[in-house]
């Protein structure tokens, strides 16, 4: 399987469609995902091209987790979790829609179920979620 620029994440990365920021370094970008099952769903994706965890390389998911790492301490603070549920997906039959590799962050609360996927969220709700988590990124 190879790597296909045209996905939508890596549009994202070019700036060619919009999305809510988050964090980025040198190597990661985090942006909300617009269709949250928990309150501060987001996305933590490299910005160099691979599909998935299966043609990573070290160095990218090195890069991935550390950031994986410092936005789900700030969701932790920022929003009051209880806890972060992190997924990861490889190619279709495990459950991957989008081909270039991310890391969903999913703030959990106390007895508080995920959303069914594929609800669009309300973008203002999501933009001022993310300004909170942000806040908290050191
Ligand atoms: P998966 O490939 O199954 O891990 O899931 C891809 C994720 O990307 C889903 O949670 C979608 O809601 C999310 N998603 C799809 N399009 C966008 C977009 N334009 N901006 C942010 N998130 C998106």
């Amino acid at each position: 399987m190879s790597y296909d620029d045209q996905n939508i994440f890596a549009k994202i990365l070019r700036g060619e469609i919009p999305s809510i920021r988050v964090y980025e370094d040198d190597d990661t970008l985090c942006f909300m995902d617009i269709f949250p099952r928990a309150d501060g769903h987001c996305l933590v994706i490299p910005k160099t091209p691979c599909r998935n965890v299966l043609d990573a390389s070290e160095a990218q998911l090195t890069s991935v987790m550390a950031s994986v790492k410092k936005v789900a301490n700030a969701a932790m603070v920022g929003l009051s979790a209880d806890g972060i549920t992190i997924q990861q997906f490889n190619e279709g039959p495990g459950g991957q829609e989008v081909f270039h590799l991310h890391f969903h962050i999913l703030p959990r609360h106390e007895g508080v179920a995920l959303r069914p996927p594929g609800q669009a969220g309300d973008m203002d709700a999501i933009k001022k979620i993310a300004e909170k988590i942000a806040s908290h990124i050191g």
